[in-house]
């Protein structure tokens, strides 16, 4: 039987980890719940069936995952975990990290017989809720094949090649989803402008050639109706346009939109604020043209 560790129990962590326990009690085994506020783990395990446990007590564990808001805090975990962890244990960061950081973690824990995947995840939390995630894997193929049965949350997983591979094709995701939103965000601006009424323009974009997740989705439900409910952070949109940019800019790529957006969602986080909802960027899309989307 599996003992498997969740580290960070926010947003996306928290319903992965829900599909971990699950997934765990039906096979026979455990699944380790460790959060900075603690307060969150121990209703982690009241409500699905985890264990609650200090950081140090996750070296008990077959597989770590870990989802924490950037490399830098998964660097620090790390740190507080170095020389403690099980040798042959895989550890499965899900954070949207940094390519560079990937290599470098996986090259210490390999010092310590510990194998790295770079497994960042898309479909936000309702995604993790259906247990539908699409997962893009850097790292070891073979490390891979021996932890698949573990990805409970996951719909559809994808090897995308050596480690930080997996980081760079999540950043260059969510920027091509970040161009797709700002795009419809100037496009329905200026036809706001011009009197045309949103709605139809949108029923009719979505029935052409013209649609994008944002123009479907994201708009319909977050932006027309003003209510930019909170469920990914503006702040961390712009630091994964800010990883593509960083991608672009090692493969000596020439890549002038994906830079150019990188800068727009940073300017978005510090007008709007980066704890807003990635879908109030278009807010400051909207402070450019003098009207509401709506
Ligand atoms: P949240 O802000 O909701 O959660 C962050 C988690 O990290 C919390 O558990 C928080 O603990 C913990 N944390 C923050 N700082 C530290 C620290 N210094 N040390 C230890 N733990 C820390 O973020 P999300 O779950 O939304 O995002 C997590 C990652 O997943 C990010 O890389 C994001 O880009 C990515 N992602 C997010 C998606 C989304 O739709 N939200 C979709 C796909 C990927 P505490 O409870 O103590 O604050």
């Amino acid at each position: 039987s599996r003992t498997l560790a969740f580290l960070g129990l926010g947003a996306m962590g928290w319903p992965m980890a829900a599909q971990l326990a699950r997934h765990t009690t039906e096979t026979g085994g455990r699944t380790l719940v460790w959060n900075r506020t603690r307060e969150k783990a121990d209703a982690h395990a009241r409500e699905f069936g985890s264990e609650a446990v200090e950081l140090s007590a996750v070296t008990a564990a077959d597989v770590i995952f870990s989802c924490l808001p950037t490399s830098t805090e998964v660097d620090d975990v790390m740190l507080a975990l170095d020389g403690k962890l099980r040798e042959g244990a895989v550890w499965i960061d899900c954070t949207s990290g940094q390519p560079e950081a990937a290599r470098r973690q996986a090259a210490g824990l390999a010092q310590r017989g510990v194998a790295f995947l770079d497994a960042p995840v898309s479909g936000g939390p309702m995604g993790a809720e259906a247990g539908t995630l699409a997962v893009m894997v850097g790292g070891d193929a073979a490390v891979l094949e021996g932890v698949r049965g573990d990805l409970a949350f996951a719909g559809k997983v994808v090897h995308v090649g050596a480690t930080g591979a997996g980081f760079a094709v999540k950043a260059i995701n969510n920027t091509l989803m970040a161009v797709n939103m700002w795009a419809a965000g100037e496009g329905l601006a200026a036809l706001a402008r011009t009197g045309v009424d949103l709605h139809a323009a949108l029923e009719v974009i979505n029935a052409g050639s013209g649609r994008s997740y944002p123009t479907e989705t994201l708009i319909p439900q977050r932006v027309l109706t003003r209510e930019f409910p909170l469920t990914f952070q503006l702040g961390l949109l712009a630091k994964d346009a800010g990883i593509a940019a960083g991608v672009v800019q090692d493969a000596r790529a020439s890549a002038p939109v994906l830079m150019q957006v990188a800068s727009l969602y940073r300017a978005a986080a510090h007008t709007v604020g980066a704890g807003a909802d990635y879908s109030a960027a278009l807010r400051l899309v909207e402070q450019m043209n003098g009207v509401e989307i709506k």
